[in-house]
C-alpha cells in the first residue's frame, strides 16, 4: 500500500497472467483506481485478472477518510495508525478469500501484510512473499544481521560488508532503518515482517538472475533455494499506453512532457526524479535544482510537492521541464532524447533505469537505497554518486549534481563504458522475460512449484 510496492505487485500480477494463470488481486477502492486504467486493457484481450475491493478502516483508527496509501499519510508519525488499519484487513480479506472461485492455490503478499502468513495457513495454502529488495541489497542486509559489524562503528565511520564477492563499504548513516533503527515506535511492526518473512513458503525477486548473478546465489543460499527471480515486472507493459497508465492515471502534464522530449536532442535529457514518497526538505530541493540548472543540460525532473519558485522557472524556461504531479516513468526512460537517469535508487527505479540501458546519476535517501547505489556504481559500473556530504549529515550539494552531470556526459573512455555496459545491461533484461530466458523460467517454475504444494497438501487433506 506504497506506490513502490502496489506498482510491481500489479505488474506481478498481470505477469502470471500472461503465463496463464488466473490472478486475483485484492486491494482497497482508492488504490484499485490507481491501477484499474493499467490493467483494464490486459483483461480485455483476455488475461484472467480479477479485481476485489476491501473497505480500508483509515476513519477507524484516526486517519483521514480516503487515506488509503503510505503517500498521502498526514504525516510519518500517522504510520503506526495505517499498520494497525491495515491487519485490520485480516478479517474481511479471509472472508472474501473462501469465497472466491475457483478457489486460489496461492498467496502472494507484500511485506506489509505479515498477516497474511497466518491466513495462508488457515486455508492450506502456501504463502510467498513478494520482496520488494534486489538480491544485492537483501544480501548485504543479512550479512550484516548476521555479522553486525555496523554495530561497533560510529555513524559516519565507513566499514565492509564481510563474506561479499565485492569490496562494498558502507557507514552506519546509510544503513536502513531495520539495520539502524532511529526510532523505536515501529520495532514490533517490522519484526512482525522479518518473522512472516522467514516463515513463508519462498521469496518472488523482481530482478533477473543475469544483473546480480553471485547475489542471486548468495541469497538462494541464505533462504535455502525458495527463490525465484521473475523480472524485471516493468517489462509486461508493453504498449505506449500501458506504459503511460502505470501507478496512476494519464494526465494533461504527463502529456506534455512526452512532447517536450520530442522536442529534444537524442540522448540528451537528464532525467530527475526522487521516487514516489519524495523525502527531501526544501533546502535539499533548491540544491537539486540549482545543480540541474548549473549543468547547462536539458533536463526534466519530477517535483512533486516541491515549492514553487517562479523565478527557476523562469529560467530554466525552454531548457528544464518541471512535472509537479506524476510521471509516466517507464514512458519516459524509453524515450530516445533521455541520456542519464538521475534516480533516489528505490529498488523499482534502479532496476527501471538498468532496463532502460541508460548511465545513472545516484542520489539516494533512505532505505536501502544506498546499497543499490553501491550495485550501480561499483558493481555494475553504470553510475556516479552524486555524493551526499557525511559531515552535515547526508546532504546534498548543487556542485556534487553538477559534477555528475558532467560526468556522466563524458565522452572519455570511461563514459562510454558506462554506456556500453548499461546498453548490454539493458539488453540481458529484455532477453530474461522472453521465451527461454531466466525470468520466464522462473515464472514456469514458480507456477509449477505452487501446483505441485497445492496438490500436496489436498492429497494430505483427503
Ligand atoms: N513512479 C512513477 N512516476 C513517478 C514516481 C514514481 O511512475 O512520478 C514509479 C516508478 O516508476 C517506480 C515506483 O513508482 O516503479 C517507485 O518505486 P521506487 O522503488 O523506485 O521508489 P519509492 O517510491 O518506493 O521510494
Amino acid at each position: 500500500m506504497s506506490p513502490g510496492h502496489l506498482i510491481p505487485m500489479v505488474d506481478l500480477a498481470k505477469l502470471l497472467a500472461q503465463h496463464g494463470v488466473i490472478v486475483s488481486i485484492i486491494s482497497t477502492p482508492l488504490n484499485t483506481i490507481r491501477f484499474k486504467s493499467g490493467i483494464d486493457s490486459s483483461i480485455k484481450s483476455g488475461l484472467q485478472i480479477r479485481v476485489h475491493e476491501l473497505k480500508f478502516p483509515a476513519v477507524q483508527v484516526g486517519l483521514p477518510e480516503g487515506c488509503e496509501n503510505m503517500d498521502s499519510l498526514p504525516s510519518r508519525d500517522s504510520i503506526r495508525d495505517f499498520f494497525l488499519a491495515a491487519s485490520m484487513l485480516q478479517k474481511p480479506f479471509e472472508e472474501l478469500f473462501s469465497d472466491l472461485k475457483p478457489s486460489p492455490c496461492c498467496i502472494i503478499s507484500g511485506k506489509n501484510m505479515a498477516w497474511t502468513v497466518d491466513s495462508a495457513r488457515k486455508f492450506r495454502v502456501p504463502r510467498i512473499f513478494f520482496d520488494g529488495m534486489g538480491c544485492f541489497s537483501a544480501t548485504c542486509t543479512q550479512k550484516l544481521q548476521s555479522s553486525k559489524v555496523h554495530e561497533n562503528v560510529s555513524k559516519f565511520e565507513s566499514f565492509v560488508v564481510p563474506g561479499l564477492p565485492h569490496r562494498i563499504e558502507l557507514t552506519k548513516a546509510q544503513l536502513p532503518e531495520n539495520l539502524n533503527p532511529g526510532s523505536p515506535d515501529l520495532v514490533d511492526v517490522r519484526n512482525k515482517m522479518v518473522a512472516a518473512e522467514s516463515i513463508s513458503d519462498g521469496i518472488i525477486v523482481n530482478t533477473f538472475e543475469e544483473l546480480e548473478l553471485e547475489y542471486v546465489k548468495e541469497f538462494k543460499k541464505i533462504k535455502s533455494g525458495k527463490v525465484w527471480c521473475i523480472g524485471p515486472v516493468s517489462a509486461c507493459n508493453k504498449s505506449e499506453s500501458e506504459k503511460a497508465a502505470r501507478g496512476k492515471n494519464v494526465s494533461l502534464e504527463q502529456n506534455q512532457c512526452i512532447k517536450w522530449l520530442d522536442l529534444q536532442e537524442p540522448n540528451s535529457v537528464v532525467y530527475a526524479s526522487l521516487g514516489s514518497i519524495c523525502g527531501l526538505t526544501c533546502s535539499q530541493l533548491v540544491e537539486l535544482g540549482l545543480g540541474l540548472e548549473a549543468s547547462n543540460r536539458p533536463f526534466l525532473w519530477v517535483l512533486r510537492g516541491g515549492e514553487k519558485s517562479k523565478k527557476f522557472e523562469e529560467r530554466i524556461q525552454g531548457r528544464g521541464f518541471l512535472i509537479k504531479g506524476w510521471s509516466p516513468q517507464i514512458l519516459v526512460l524509453s524515450h530516445p532524447s533521455v541520456g542519464a537517469f538521475l534516480t533516489h535508487c528505490g529498488w523499482n527505479s534502479t532496476l527501471e533505469g538498468c532496463c532502460s540501458g541508460l548511465p545513472i546519476i545516484t542520489c539516494p535517501l533512505f532505505a536501502e537505497q544506498f546499497i543499490n547505489e553501491k550495485l550501480i556504481t561499483q558493481v555494475l559500473g553504470t553510475g556516479v554518486s552524486v555524493g551526499m556530504e557525511e559531515k552535515s549529515g547526508l546532504v546534498m550539494k548543487r556542485e556534487g549534481v553538477k559534477n555528475a552531470i558532467e560526468t556522466i556526459f563524458d565522452e572519455g573512455v570511461e563514459g562510454e563504458d558506462r554506456r556500453r555496459k548499461a546498453k548490454e545491461i539493458a539488453k540481458m533484461a529484455k532477453r530474461a522475460l522472453e521465451e527461454g530466458g531466466s525470468s520466464y523460467i522462473n515464472i514456469e517454475t514458480l507456477i509449477h512449484d505452487i501446483m505441485q504444494q497445492s496438490l500436496s497438501s489436498v492429497e494430505a487433506s483427503s
